[in-house]
């Protein structure tokens, strides 16, 4: 829209985007209002809208992903800036990494505690820990929040509770789209796991909750598609979108060494095409605790926002994942490693566009 347009001609827009059975974005700027169609936009002729009354000039963005893309929001005066994530005073995609940091999985009220407290001393910003946990066997332990509904809300409330002792916004996976109002009952962040990439009906119903969602690529999936179904996210009016690589399935035959292959090449490639903020998870794409340390700082080198690491203070005694957990000294090293590396590189910081 022109600079100045009415609230009147905004509306007219969108009421013609409707009429043609399509929905409308509409973003409010300081200085300019920017108006995406959601939709098949073939149903709709570009002079159609031309020619109403505020309208500026229409433009056709050829990528699935165009509400979350740098050609849609470049036309934003603020540019990059609005798109940090901001949550417990934390700025994602800011000046400063943000650690996420916690157990794979919460499995009593004291470990959550425990380890809460050490990934804070750390230097974290942000407390993970799985309720609901997407598992391959379903003869492995798969979170409390298999026991029922009362066990999921007491282990939902130890986190809840630990991240405010400990001044910590918090983070949970969602699995399912029937645990979604729940989870967004006790924390900061819904998490989408890699396996739950595709589910657009669950990422539709996470990002109605107007809450931070914490998006992962699923292990098979391309850029390409992974920004097109964080689309799915922003077309429900929620840009506070985080995006996390977390590895992708290794190539050929013989051992790899790790769990997945860390994609980190990813990382500057997203920057390129969107202003959200990429953070990475080295604890699920080694699988290995003692890469971490490296995986991280070459993530930092990489660009990204933040890291996502599982910690615990004993991980032989975890239930999940204790192969790839770290002790919160080790978290400390590491994150004091990272920081170097962001400062060393902040002059000629690592972004796109
Ligand atoms: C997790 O973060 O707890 C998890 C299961 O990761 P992913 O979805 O990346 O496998
Ligand atoms: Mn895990």
């Amino acid at each position: 829209m022109k600079a100045g347009a009415t609230e009147a001609q905004v509306n007219e827009v969108v009421q013609e985007i409707r009429r043609h059975g399509l929905r409308a974005d509409v973003s409010t700027g300081e200085f300019r209002t920017v108006i995406g169609i959601i939709g098949d936009e073939r149903k709709i002729e570009p002079a159609q809208l031309g020619n109403l009354a505020g309208v500026k000039e229409v433009l056709r963005i050829e990528t699935p992903y165009k509400l979350i893309s740098r050609e849609y929001n470049k036309h934003f005066e603020t540019g990059g800036e609005r798109f940090a994530v901001t949550v417990g005073g934390h700025q994602i995609g800011g000046d400063q990494p943000v650690y996420m940091a916690g157990p794979c999985s919460i499995e009593s009220r004291d470990q959550l505690f425990r380890i809460a407290e050490g990934v804070k001393r750390a230097g974290a910003h942000i407390l993970r820990g799985g309720v609901f946990k997407p598992r391959s066997s379903v003869h492995s332990f798969q979170g409390l929040g298999a026991n029922g509904l009362n066990e999921a809300r007491e282990a939902l409330s130890w986190l809840r509770d630990a991240g405010r002792r400990f001044e910590m916004p918090t983070v949970t996976e969602v699995r399912g789209e029937g645990q979604v109002d729940l989870i967004a009952e006790y924390v900061d962040i819904l998490q989408i796991g890699a396996r739950n990439m595709y589910d657009q009906d669950l990422l539709t119903k996470a990002a109605s909750k107007g809450k931070p969602v914490l998006f992962k690529r699923h292990f098979g999936a391309s850029v390409e598609e992974f920004l097109s179904f964080a689309e799915y996210i922003a077309a429900e009016g929620n840009k506070d979108i985080i995006l996390c690589e977390r590895g992708i399935v290794p190539v050929g035959k013989g051992k790899s060494f790790t769990r997945y292959m860390l994609d980190l090449g990813a990382v500057p490639a997203i920057q390129k095409e969107t202003y959200l903020p990429v953070v990475v998870d080295p604890s699920h794409a080694a699988g290995r605790r003692d890469l971490i340390f490296n995986m991280s700082c070459a993530a930092m080198a990489a660009g990204a926002s933040g890291l996502m690491i599982e910690v615990h203070y004993n991980p032989a005694e975890a239930l999940v994942d204790g192969a790839q957990m770290i002790t919160p000294d080790e978290l400390k090293e590491t994150i004091d490693a990272c920081n170097r590396v962001r400062s060393a590189l902040a002059p000629a910081r690592v972004r796109g566009g």
